[in-house]
């Protein structure tokens, strides 16, 4: 890392102490960053870098709520809004236990960016709860949600700040925040929340685009050395919304997806996983994976106690939650034959994993590009919203593959402009970073 970098970074470390999720997010931007910054060190003299890594502002509110038997429970609930140079404050709310300020943070941290190579104008934010939804009723979740959002309306709106749905966080969720907006304000501003239900203001292929942007980002990839998606054999882990529509996506073009996981173990189907039945399971009933394996009489296996990765594949989509892919998991990947991975999920591999893989020459897409396909319908859906149209999913699903397809080719040219042909670590890190630090230059003392 470029000493300059080192020195800031040393500083973000001791103002943010203990958030090792965010500590990570800044080491692998700072480390992209140094083939910009030795050619235009006023980045850092500037103090725009510094200034970047400063939430413009940090909401922490108390969530009290009445559970089914009567009992008073509190949560946490976080918004940060971390930089509004482009945009209204946008980035989704994630409902997960683990939930604590460090991961907000390297989320919103994240987000800056990757809403800044969609060509949007977005800004980037982020928020959520240490609240846990697995085993609540749905009269809980309404409570919750109707909790949260009485604090949260007086932070958000159309032109302010826009969230989304993230982990724990569906169209459900989204509904019943929603409802409580409209009831506190009294207004139907739709534009207030995206991953909206189609007749209240939704936006067709919302719920697909996340996945569908990280596999269309990986056919890119693989494109660029004369291959594509079809026949390849894909492992994709979690089976939430972004995993399900990577694994749709995934069939589409043609490959064979061979796994699925969630927080409790994998499914191996070496026949393909048969789409329709882990939907069953998984967004119908809101069960188990193992419950797929059950019931597709013998053809899959289910493994409790083991890593998704070590099953052999030339793609792979982790599409559940950060860190869930070590080094050691990368070179078992890289020594079975793994050519390319697009991150669904949102830093899913760790540093050393990341590093591995491009030292091993796999095609490596990192979540700010892959994944932000899922935030750039959400901007469509912005459009639609404030020109009070509903456009159809041919259309909007051309407008994600362009998106897709820009965002690829402008990590791809950014990294050889900077000296690092194939790196789209690199690519998108400077590429989100230069949009941004302009805007903010020009904006002043912001
Ligand atoms: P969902 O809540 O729909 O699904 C999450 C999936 O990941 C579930 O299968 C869940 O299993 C699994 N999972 C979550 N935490 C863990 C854990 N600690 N260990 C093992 N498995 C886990 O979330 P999404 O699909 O929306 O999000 C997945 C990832 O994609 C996240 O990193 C998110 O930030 C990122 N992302 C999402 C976008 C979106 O549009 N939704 C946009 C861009 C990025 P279980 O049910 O057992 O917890």
């Amino acid at each position: 890392m470029e000493p300059g970098l080192e020195k800031l970074r040393d500083e973000v470390f001791r103002r943010n102490p203990g958030e090792s999720e965010f500590h990570q997010a800044v080491t692998e931007v700072f480390e992209a960053l140094g083939p910009v910054v030795n050619r235009h060190p006023e980045y850092v003299e500037s103090g725009i870098l510094r200034r970047m890594c400063e939430p413009e502002r940090q909401i922490i509110f108390r969530v009290p709520w009445v559970d089914d038997n009567g009992h008073v429970q509190i949560n946490r609930g976080f918004r940060v809004e971390f930089n509004s140079a482009l945009g209204p404050y946008k980035g989704g709310l994630r409902f997960h236990p683990s939930v604590y300020l460090g991961i907000i943070k390297f989320l919103g941290f994240e987000q800056i960016f990757k809403n800044a190579l969609t060509g949007m104008p977005i800004g980037g934010g982020k928020g959520g709860s240490d609240f846990n939804p697995a085993g609540r009723t749905d009269a809980e979740i309404m409570r919750f949600c109707q909790s949260f959002m009485t604090e949260l309306y007086r932070h958000i709106g159309e032109y302010t700040d826009v969230p989304a749905g993230d982990i724990g966080v569906g169209t459900r969720e989204i509904g019943y925040l929603f409802g409580q907006y409209k009831r506190i304000t009294n207004r139907f501003e739709s534009g207030v929340l995206t991953g909206k239900g189609m007749s209240w203001g939704g936006s067709l292929v919302r719920p697909e685009a996340t996945g569908y942007g990280a596999v269309m980002f990986a056919d890119q990839m693989l494109r660029t050395r004369g291959a594509s998606m079809d026949g390849q054999t894909v492992l994709v882990s979690g089976s939430g919304n972004v995993a399900l529509n990577a694994i749709a996506k995934s069939q589409q073009l043609g490959a064979t997806v061979l796994t699925a996981s969630d927080s409790s173990g994998y499914v191996v189907d070496e026949d393909g996983i048969d789409l329709e039945l882990l939907r069953q399971v998984k967004e119908v009933r809101r069960g188990r994976i193992a419950e797929y394996a059950e019931e597709r009489g013998g053809r899959s296996r289910f493994v409790a106690d083991g890593c998704v990765w070590d099953v052999p594949g030339t793609v792979a989509i982790p599409s559940a939650t950060q860190n869930e892919l070590d080094d050691k998991s990368a070179l078992t990947l890289i020594d079975n034959g793994l050519v390319a991975l697009a991150e669904g999920a949102n830093m899913p591999c760790t540093q050393k994993a990341t590093e591995h893989m491009i030292h091993a020459g796999v095609l490596f897409g990192p979540g700010k590009a892959a994944n932000a396909g899922g935030v750039a319908t959400s901007a469509l859906e912005m459009q639609q919203n404030a020109s009070r149209d509903t456009w159809s999913f041919e259309y909007t699903h051309d407008k994600l593959e362009q998106i897709m397809t820009d965002l690829h080719d402008r990590c791809l040219e950014t990294a050889d402009r900077y000296g690092t042909p194939g790196n789209y670590v690199v690519g998108a890190n400077i590429a989100g970073f230069v949009k941004v630090a302009d805007a903010m230059l020009a904006q002043g003392v912001i």
